[in-house]
């Protein structure tokens, strides 16, 4: 099954969002748990998710994907910064048991100049303390461009931080296509190749949800600027393969593009679809 879905803005709540997804012809969606640089988050309207998840059921929408604020850093060097990481993240996860069906994205964090190693144990430890045996949500590390001292750009170090949880059955990955691009995997010429070494490395059936995103830069180039699917160095031809390779069905997707409207956003899933052979 394809199932599709862009990012919105969370300001009007759950059952927005859902009408809003169906509205584009989006059967799932993205959204910040709080605002994106980590501030306090909203008190939960369970009215609004009850009726949220009873219109998700009749209209199918599936697997909300919770993001993280992306100025979380497990990582840091400051105990200050990772502290707050921990309880950011442990309430957002806490929260997300009121969402069942619902993934948790996060950025693994950036080592600041501590080594790779380090920041790899900084976030092992923050994952062990935010997990708990009865959790529900899968945790989804997100593949990152490796910018700066970003944790995570190759699969061999998501693989590393998942190996030391504890609760390793609740992590997953999401990979994200711009990202990736980015960080070295030609995945326009040898989309094949990157699936079998992510296969390899992490294991396939880790591959929990995929963000589509274009590229500005080039393969290879650290740098971390979304396109809209079909104008950035990935190309359009690129996408058609990825929404139709067999180890990547019954994975939801989820665009980051730059769009000024959701419409904009309507338009990309409509060409995605009919790309879906
Ligand atoms: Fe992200
Ligand atoms: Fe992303
Ligand atoms: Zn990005």
């Amino acid at each position: 099954m394809f199932v599709i879905g862009c990012h919105l803005s969370a300001s009007k709540g759950f059952l927005a969002m859902g009408k809003e997804a169906t509205s584009i012809q989006a059967d799932t969606f993205q959204f910040f748990t709080r605002n994106p640089r980590g501030s306090r988050a909203k008190e939960l309207d369970m009215g609004d998710i009850a009726a949220f998840l009873e219109y998700a059921e009749r209209y199918h929408i599936k697997t909300p994907l919770a993001h993280a604020p992306y100025t979380l850093n497990p990582a840091s060097a400051e105990e200050r910064i990772k502290e707050f990481a921990l309880l950011t993240l442990a309430d957002d996860l806490k929260r997300l048991s009121h969402l069942p069906g619902s993934l948790y994205n996060l950025h693994p964090g950036s080592h600041v100049g501590q080594g790779t190693e380090k920041g790899i144990l900084q976030i092992v430890e923050v994952l062990n303390q935010i997990l708990w045996a009865e959790n529900q949500t899968p945790l989804l590390l997100e593949t990152m461009s490796g910018k700066g001292s970003e944790v995570g750009s190759c699969f061999e170090e998501l693989c590393a931080i998942i190996e030391g949880v504890e609760f390793k059955e609740q992590v997953g990955v999401c990979l994200d296509t711009c990202h990736v691009y980015a960080a070295g995997y030609d995945i326009v010429n040898d989309l094949n190749g990157v699936l079998e070494e992510f296969d390899r490395i992490i294991g396939l059936e880790k591959l929990r949800a995929i963000h589509l995103n274009d590229s500005m830069h080039p393969l290879g180039s650290h740098k971390d600027r979304h396109a809209k699917i079909g104008e950035g160095t990935i190309g359009f031809s690129a996408f058609c393969h990825i929404v139709n390779h067999p180890a990547l069905q019954n994975i939801p997707f989820y665009l980051e593009t730059p769009q000024e409207t959701v419409e904009g956003y309507g338009e990309e899933i409509k060409r995605l679809r009919e790309a879906v052979q």
